[in-house]
């Protein structure tokens, strides 16, 4: 096609998706409110920028910032730490800091994240929650809702000690959950038995409904710094939110048994969390945004996407199901060339560590595998499903979008 074309085409669609737009700025204005509102509650001055280094005792800026996490969160606590490499990371402390040999552990969502097979022992290794002795099983969803009877049954005859659920799809085929139905699943557990710690793998679903998991009733909260809260400006990190004793254990898990969150120098990282998580709001808004123009304008060049355009959105990412492996080497080779960095660089499969299947992945991005930023990534597996999430800004993204649809009209 065109370029020409495609602009045309384009500009039709955003037409099209302005009642999903708006509904988007309004959650921007929401989230952005009441980041405004946390920077304000705990006196950010410019002191909270200077970091320390050594030990990282009294931090303020470190200190000052978990406060505002915990507050945005209505959590009871909260930790956030260049410590954590990724969220990965996070997930994995978490779970060491939360069970003890010979517990059991449940994902209620499916086979948990690719990044956490080995973590939990579904694919050997030997420091996995497996290799301590730690049990596991899973729940698979049944038409993207929790199985909520099999999840009734197996509580009342298995003694599980914590409960994951993963709000996003990762790389699976299906929806990511909404938090109505975290909220739905959440009573039903705390009915059965209130000691059951609800963890939630939160990844790129920050700001992008009203209410966020441990509002409605999940125990801890675990997200990225290099996707949604990051803004972009964060270069690596993690947080974890929720109740307070678990927020405990998962310092002593992070640093040592006796320091746990009172140590970690912050270095120079304070003012990027700072600012990634004021320009959150507007970042997940854009990145929702182009999500959005990137099913309705796919939809309308013939291709099966999820969520519809005018679906519900509870995370950032986009699926584009090409059936077809070349289609979608083409897709995320043109959102490369779409990219301000490594424009000229040209993605191809490869092994990755973490991943069961090769991977092919476009990551022009300022800070590496940041996904907050316009990036694409797919297993080379069938149904062949670009996975796209991100745009610092909704003009960029849409840039980004026309060389991908140039690539794959391509004659
Ligand atoms: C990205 C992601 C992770 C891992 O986060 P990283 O920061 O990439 O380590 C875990 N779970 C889900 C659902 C994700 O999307």
């Amino acid at each position: 096609m065109e370029r020409k074309e495609i602009v045309e085409l384009i500009n039709k669609a955003e037409e099209k998706c302005s009642e999903e737009f708006d509904r988007i700025d309004s959650l921007e204005f929401l989230y952005s409110n009441k980041v405004l509102d946390a920077f304000q509650k705990n006196n950010v001055s410019e002191g909270c920028f200077n970091g320390t280094t050594g030990y990282g005792y009294s931090d303020l800026g470190r200190d000052t910032l978990e406060l505002i996490y915990k507050d945005i969160f209505n959590a009871e606590d909260a930790i956030v730490r260049n410590q954590f490499i990724s969220g990965s990371h996070a997930l994995a402390k978490t779970f060491f800091a939360l069970l003890r040999p010979t517990d059991l552990l449940l994902s209620i969502s499916g086979t948990p994240y690719d990044t956490l097979h080995e973590v939990i022992g579904i694919k050997d290794n030997n420091s996995s929650l497996k290799s301590f002795g730690i049990k596991y099983d899973e729940i698979d969803l049944v038409d993207d809702d929790f199985d909520y009877s099999k999840i009734e049954d197996y509580l009342n005859n298995n003694k599980v000690k914590v409960i994951e659920i993963q709000r996003s799809k990762g790389y699976s085929t299906r929806k990511s959950i909404t938090i109505d139905k975290i909220e739905k699943v959440a009573k039903l557990i705390k009915s059965i038995n209130k000691d059951i710690i609800i963890m939630v793998d939160n990844c790129y679903c920050e700001f992008t409904e009203e209410k966020n998991p441990i509002e409605v009733g999940c125990d801890i909260c675990v997200g990225s710094l290099i996707k949604n809260l990051g803004g972009g400006i964060a270069p690596n990190g993690a947080y974890v939110v929720g109740r307070k004793d678990l927020i405990e254990l998962v310092g002593e898990s992070l640093t040592l048994p006796g320091e746990g969150k009172e140590v970690g120098p912050s270095l120079g990282i304070n003012k990027q969390f700072y600012q990634g998580l004021f320009l959150a709001p507007s970042v997940v808004a854009s990145s929702l945004k182009v999500a959005t123009l990137t099913a309705c304008v796919l939809e309308e060049l013939g291709y099966d996407v999820s969520p519809k355009y005018n679906e519900a959105r509870p995370d950032i990412v986009q699926n584009i199901i090409f059936n077809n492996s070349d289609m979608l080497i083409k897709y995320v080779q043109g959102i490369q060339k779409g990219s301000p960095v490594d424009s000229n660089a040209l993605p191809l499969p490869w092994d990755m560590p973490g991943y069961d299947d090769q991977v092919i992945m476009a990551a022009g991005c300022f800070t590496q595998g940041s996904s907050i930023e316009l990036s694409c990534d797919g297993p080379i597996r069938p149904p062949y499903i670009a996975y796209q999430q991100g745009s610092l800004t909704y003009t960029y993204g849409k840039l980004g979008l026309i060389k991908a649809i140039e690539e794959i009209t391509r004659g």
